[in-house]
């Protein structure tokens, strides 16, 4: 049946943005970007990963990156435990890597605002990394500071909420193989 008139299905609502094809295309181009400005010998580089939208395409891009590397991950959150007003994001690392001498990679789901990676590219340069580069799957152009940048962009689009491949709404949608857009209509408590 039709994804858009069955109500069963997770994605009836969704519209397709980027296709499942565009996104495996471009993650093969991007991880060979990456790959070319990154030592593949001796300790390769480490990965920083930001939870939970990027994990889709973490294992997408480590899998096409032909080197040496390791990986962690870090939670960013803008509530503290029970908190019902917002605190300033903080962040956490949910698996230790030791970045101190070592060239950073940050993988992201999207810059919007900046916020994020904001926090977290300070947080590894203050861990003494040796380079620091960011990767995002995506980007809405014109919302973050000129001083919140990626290295490496796999697709710029719209100021539109997008869900998909990592991308949640109230926690959903994140097993979606393509970025999708969610009406307003379907919208109805938070992001997470
Ligand atoms: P920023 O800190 O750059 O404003 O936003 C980064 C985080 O906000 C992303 O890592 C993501 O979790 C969330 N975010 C921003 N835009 C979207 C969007 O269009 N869809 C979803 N699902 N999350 C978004
Ligand atoms: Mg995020």
């Amino acid at each position: 049946m039709p994804a858009a008139t069955n109500p069963m299905r997770v994605d009836h609502a969704v519209e397709v943005l980027i296709s499942q094809t565009q996104i495996a295309t471009r993650i093969r181009s991007l991880a060979a970007e990456i790959a070319s400005q990154y030592p593949h010998a001796g300790d390769g580089m480490t990965i920083v990963s930001v939870l939970a939208g990027s994990i889709i395409f973490l294992g997408d891009l480590v899998r096409s990156l032909p080197m040496r590397l390791r990986i962690g991950l870090v939670t960013v959150s803008s509530y503290a435990g029970a908190a019902t007003t917002p605190m300033p994001p903080k962040l956490t690392w949910s698996s230790l890597a030791n970045v101190a001498g070592r060239d950073v990679l940050i993988v992201d789901d999207i810059l919007d605002t900046g916020g994020t990676l904001r926090l977290v590219q300070a947080a590894v340069r203050d861990a003494g990394a040796r380079s620091v580069r960011t990767t995002v799957l995506l980007r809405k152009p014109g919302k973050a500071p000129a001083s919140v940048t990626a290295d490496f962009v796999g697709f710029d689009i719209d100021d539109v909420f997008v869900v998909g491949y990592g991308l949640d709404y109230d926690g959903l949608y994140r097993n979606l193989p393509y970025i999708g857009v969610l009406p307003p209509r379907e919208r109805e408590g938070g992001a997470t």
